[in-house]
């Protein structure tokens, strides 16, 4: 079996890994490869080689570093449809969905193409007398990127183009769910001329995680994933001393009030809950309906459910895929029939869903659930798949109230004609990123993402100035010359001296 190896110092290790991990098929739900688990040992050697590199990389010019990233940006355009095949056979998203997350990240890269803009730096003269000051910001050395399975391009990209085209060097450590896009963009670097060692990827579970949390080489940890991780990597990375920024999980909520045009709404709810097959952190998973609204969005929601194709990502006109693993397949199932249990009533039931020819397959339909209470557990906990919530309120300050009492403030959604209320609501919501009848309001990379509360953990938001911010740290000159030798008249072209 296929064998998916680190990528260390410019070529892929073949040391034979003492352990290693099934990756899946998500339509056929057949294995087809292996990946490596690093031990600490693999992590110690990909930080070194990455400490090594950054020796002659924080100094190469700003030109230099730009170009590289040009070259990497029009190679990466350039095999989007491999990259988005790759994805299809190991995540399970659809094609067109595996494209646009490609597009993100390469909008990522474009930003980090502008690095020698973004990296200028301040200058005051005269600040007294003979005395200028100004500042520079400096790479930080070797950085990690931990990532999860469910953008597996798109994720780490937020990370590395910024961090590198900074003057860091980086190790990467994807999730071992869908390990190959990795490989292939540490792949397409080097053809894009970046040095040996800048960019590395070692492939794991939590041993290669623990190792990168405390290797003393290791000057900051990008992570994004589900809360309990990411708290723990944030406490544990800046215990070790470790600049740290943590992305968590989420229970995104969009806001319906009855003013909405409607059919917008369901549009948007069918989209934002179940693109993805509801793998998204961005996701939506709970509609609040205030008043009366919920009676004329539901019918809506129900006809597109029906006409929705569920089938593994690379069928065509396929609208929804599997999940990641038969492990997820039963945990979104499990909370499905807890849903029941619990007195939510369920309107449209996505398990037992069949495709034809792909039993073994890990699909499941989409799930629609009304009267869902705030103390139930399809309420209160990250499904991350296909079901969707409608919680009823009265007013429009209970929704509010709702989204605010809630640990996560990832993303959040209102559907309203009336700009005052959502005026109110952009200024009152405590979430980091808000849509105005805009149901996944992820930032284009020129601004910075990230939520609040239990869904980030550290100071700093990922990409945009603020991911340069987080992959640089700022120094202050104040100098003072002497006044220079008065040389008298010379009328000769001035001279080096
Ligand atoms: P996960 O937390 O299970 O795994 C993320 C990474 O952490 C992987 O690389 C994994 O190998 C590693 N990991 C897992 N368990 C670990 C442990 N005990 N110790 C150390 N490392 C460990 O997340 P996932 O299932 O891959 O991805 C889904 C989660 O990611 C969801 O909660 C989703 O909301 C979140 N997510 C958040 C954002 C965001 O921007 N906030 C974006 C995408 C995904």
């Amino acid at each position: 079996m296929n064998l998916i190896n680190h990528w260390i110092n410019g070529r892929s290790v073949s040391t034979t890994p003492s352990r290693t991990g099934p990756v899946y098929n998500p339509a056929t739900g057949a294995q087809t490869a292996e990946v490596a688990m690093a031990s600490s040992d693999d992590v110690a050697l990909a930080v070194a080689a990455a400490r090594s590199a950054y020796a002659s990389w924080h100094n190469a010019p700003l030109t230099r570093r730009q170009n590289i990233m040009f070259a990497f940006r029009e190679l990466v355009a350039n095999n989007r449809h491999e990259l988005a095949r790759a994805m299809t056979a190991e995540h399970g998203k659809t094609l067109d969905d595996a494209l646009g997350e490609v597009q993100r990240g390469l909008e990522v890269i474009e930003f980090a193409c502008n690095i020698a803009h973004l990296l200028k730096g301040d200058f005051s003269e005269q600040v007294s007398t003979g005395v200028d000051t100004y500042s520079v910001r400096q790479s930080l050395g070797v950085v990690a990127g931990i990532t999860p399975f469910n953008f597996p391009v798109m994720v780490p990209m937020w990370m590395y183009p910024i961090a590198i085209a900074c003057g860091n060097t980086f190790v990467l450590k994807p999730s071992e769910k869908d390990p190959t896009v990795s490989r292939m963009a540490a792949e397409l670097f080097s053809e894009a001329g970046l040095p040996d060692g800048v960019f590395n990827v070692v492939h794991g579970d939590k041993e290669s995680v623990d190792a990168l949390l405390v290797h003393p080489d290791v000057a900051a940890i990008s992570f994004v994933g589900s809360t309990p991780i990411a708290r723990y990597i944030h406490e544990t990375g800046t215990a070790n001393g470790k600049r740290v920024q943590a992305l968590g999980g989420a229970k995104n909520h969009m806001v319906v009030l009855p003013d909405a045009d409607m059919d917008l709404a369901a549009d948007a709810a069918v989209s934002a809950g179940f693109g993805s097959a509801g793998e998204r952190c961005m996701a939506i998973s709970v509609v609040i309906s205030v008043g009366d609204a919920a009676d004329r969005l539901l019918p809506k929601v129900r006809e597109r459910i029906a006409e929705l194709k569920i089938a593994p990502g690379d069928v065509e006109g396929a609208q929804m895929g599997p999940l990641v693993t038969k492990q997820h397949l039963d945990k979104v199932s499990s909370y499905v029939a807890a849903g029941e249990s619990e007195g939510a009533t369920l309107l449209v039931d996505g398990r037992g869903v069949k495709v034809d020819g792909f039993s073994d397959g890990f699909f499941i339909g989409p799930n629609l659930f009304d009267n869902v209470t705030n103390d139930m557990s399809i309420y209160t906990d990250e499904i991350f798949g296909p079901v969707l919530s409608v919680v009823r309120v009265s007013r429009y300050e209970d929704a509010i109230q709702l989204i605010n009492d809630n640990q996560y403030g990832n993303g959040t959604a209102i559907f309203t004609n009336d700009g005052g209320a959502a005026r109110k609501f952009q200024n009152e919501i405590q979430v980091g990123m808000v849509g105005i009848n805009v149901p996944i309001p992820v930032p284009l990379s020129f601004y910075s993402f990230g939520g609040w509360k239990d869904s980030i953990f550290g100071s700093h938001a990922i990409y945009g100035p603020e991911g340069v911010h987080f992959y640089t740290r700022p120094k202050v000159m104040i100098s003072r010359w002497p006044d220079p030798i008065h040389r008298g008249v010379d009328l000769g072209f001035p001279q080096n001296d």
